[in-house]
């Protein structure tokens, strides 16, 4: 099979944005392995090279047993390879979709480990900012790994007023902060994004949705202030970082389910 340096290529776990993830074994020791081989034909924009210093940059200095190992980084002519703890059960948002929803006794064990890697991150001055059931792998032994951290920010990304202000993340997740255009804690605003998982893990529902984006927003309209005029000059933006996955929350099924649920679940996860 294929090769790079001393691990041997099987089969693709997933699809990212710049390339695929594959699974590989490592040939001296039969250790398996996950590799995101990011192609450098497809990464010439600037905006892009940033994301793939940053992921990496992020990744080594975060060992922790709910977020995911990137053990070493590889190079060719053309491709740069993340060799990455293998994780074995896929993205929750699999999981999710052909099982449904969780049992309470389930979903709360995933949902700690969940906030204590989201935690660890917060710790260590990383904020995620993209979390959301992809990004979210599960093990054989039904433990959570927190992975992609593509568009995570650091220290020294926070402007004088100690906020973010770059606005990114996933429609169906991302904080209405985030939108404001008046900057957003990234810690407040990866927690709600958590809240979000926490609700669709406990109903199999995504609280807010809809295939037109503007009016995803405005089902939120009201929350922490922000108004659909804030909302609306940003919604380019975000279906811009979103690529594939707007339509991928749709095959969820996914329905509005009311904002009062919901309202809870988010004070739940951020306590
Ligand atoms: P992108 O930044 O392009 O979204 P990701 O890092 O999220 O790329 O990887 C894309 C997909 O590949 C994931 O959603 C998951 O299905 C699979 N994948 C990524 N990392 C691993 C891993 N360490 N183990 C198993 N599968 C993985
Ligand atoms: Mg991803
Ligand atoms: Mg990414």
């Amino acid at each position: 099979g294929m090769r790079i340096g001393k691990y041997e290529f099987g089969r693709t776990l997933g699809q990212g944005n710049f390339g695929k993830v594959k699974y590989a074994k490592h040939i001296d020791s039969g250790k398996s392995f996950a590799i995101k081989i990011l192609e450098k034909h497809r990464i010439h924009d600037l905006r892009i090279t940033d994301q793939i210093k940053r992921e990496i940059r992020t990744l080594k200095v975060l060992k922790h047993p709910n977020v995911v190992r990137l053990y070493e980084v590889l190079a060719s002519k053309t491709k740069i390879y993340m060799v990455l703890e293998y994780v074995n059960g896929g993205e929750l948002f699999d999981r999710i979709a052909s099982k449904g929803k969780l049992s309470e006794s389930q979903g709360r064990k995933l949902f700690q480990q969940l906030i204590d890697g989201v935690s660890y991150c917060h710790d260590k001055g990383v904020f995620h900012r993209d979390l959301k059931l992809e990004n979210v792998l599960i093990d054989g032994g039904r433990n959570i790994k927190i992975t992609d951290f593509g568009l995570s920010a650091l220290p020294q990304h926070l402007r004088d007023d100690g906020l973010l202000h770059t606005t990114c993340g996933s429609p169906n997740y991302v904080a209405p902060e985030v939108l404001s255009n008046r900057g957003y804690d990234g810690a407040t605003s990866d927690t709600w994004s958590c809240g979000v998982i926490l609700y669709v893990i406990l109903t199999g529902f995504l609280p807010f949705d809809d295939r037109n984006l503007a009016v995803l927003y405005h089902k939120r309209e009201g929350s922490l202030g922000v108004t659909y005029k804030d909302v609306a000059s940003q919604v380019r933006a975000v279906e811009t970082a979103s690529c594939r996955n707007v339509g991928r929350a749709g095959s969820l099924g996914v329905t509005y389910k009311g904002v009062a649920s919901q309202v809870r679940v988010v004070e739940i996860a951020s306590c």
